[in-house]
């Protein structure tokens, strides 16, 4: 046990996918370079402290792996603790990080029995007897502590859920935006421009994500991160994600964004596409990329006498699945609303 603690927090990644634990609680907590501190608290649960906290301070949340084969922002949250632990990241923030699902990541999966960022609030009732159920469960309270003795100054909470796509994109990186009942935050679309996303998309109606469960539970300025395709751990070409990989460290150094930075294209769900049985059938070909765009009358899934036809002059899929299961969302439908959204940013 004695090597493997060694290894923590510098190499939080191969302690956590190794299943290690503290010894003793004295080795759960520690010291790192510039007075910060940190705290294991559980399985890819750390959180750190800066030297100082007072009624400002931000409370940052970062998370990965959520989606167990998502690697690439796992190896970045596990370089990025490593290099606060040594000092060589500046830490001015409180900081949780979360490696979400540990299971899926030893066995290089998405998910076990059930994707993890469909469990969140109530739309775990029904699942408590999926592997990923508890875990969700467990997320959850982690993120209401943490938040629970945070600032409550405006945007003084934050929660990056950091992953990358299955499938091609229009745009490689894309944000998405939970739906909360304030407007869009000024705060968040100026960290998205910082770490040069393309594209956010806007949620409409409140989610089952843990981004959506910390904006509406925890009071975060939250989203979803896609950063760029599925890679085995070891095959990612970080250099991709070194933008948002920056504006991250700026944030938890407590640096401004560059306020230069072009302001991202904004897209707003008006339409999901729902599989209800067996029988579902999608006219769109499987490999599609997100936010592909389609003209008004294209007939895109039927299922018996459900038929989603594109009604605005055009609309763009986002995550289209066939292989849900029957219940669930098998696509995402968004229209652009740049000039609106950026308008009206609180
Ligand atoms: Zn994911």
């Amino acid at each position: 046990m004695t090597s493997s603690a060694e290894s923590l927090p510098l190499d939080f990644l191969g302690y956590t996918l190794a299943l290690s634990r503290p010894a003793s609680a004295e080795d759960a907590h520690g010291r790192c370079g510039m007075g910060a501190t940190w705290q294991w608290l559980d399985d890819g649960v750390l959180q750190f402290e800066p030297e100082r906290v007072d009624a400002q301070t931000p409370s940052v949340l970062l998370s990965a792996g959520i989606h167990g084969d998502e690697t690439a922002p796992i190896e970045l949250l596990s370089q990025l603790v490593a290099d606060i632990a040594v000092g060589r990241a500046m830490l001015a923030c409180r900081l949780l990080v979360v490696l979400g699902n540990i299971g899926a990541m030893r066995a290089g999966r998405r998910y076990l029995d059930d994707d993890l960022n469909r469990l969140f609030g109530a739309a775990r009732g029904s699942m408590t007897g999926s592997a990923e159920a508890p875990r969700a469960a467990a997320l959850e309270v982690y993120a209401e502590r943490f938040f629970s003795i945070a600032s409550s100054e405006p945007h003084a909470r934050w929660h990056f859920d950091m992953h990358t796509a299955i499938r091609a994109s229009a745009f490689e990186q894309f944000a998405l935006v939970p739906y909360t009942v304030a407007p869009p935050s000024r705060a968040l679309f100026a960290w998205l421009a910082d770490a040069r996303i393309p594209c956010v998309l806007l949620h409409t109606e409140r989610g089952v994500t843990y981004s959506s469960f910390t904006a509406g539970h925890c009071g975060a300025t939250a989203c979803t991160l896609e950063l760029g395709k599925v890679e085995p751990f070891g095959h990612n070409d970080l250099a991709r994600f070194a933008n948002a990989d920056a504006a991250v460290r700026r944030l938890v150094a407590g640096t401004a964004p560059d306020a230069q930075a072009p302001m991202p294209r904004v897209f707003t769900v008006i339409g999901q596409i729902t599989k209800h049985s067996a029988a579902f059938e999608m006219h769109v070909a499987a490999d599609v990329p997100n936010f592909t765009p389609f003209a008004r009358g294209t007939l895109l899934a039927n299922d018996g006498d459900y038929r989603y036809v594109v009604g605005h002059a055009e609309e763009r899929i986002v995550f289209p699945n066939p292989d849900v299961k029957p219940g669930l969302r098998a696509g995402l439908l968004v229209v652009e609303t740049s000039g609106a959204t950026l308008a009206s940013l609180a």
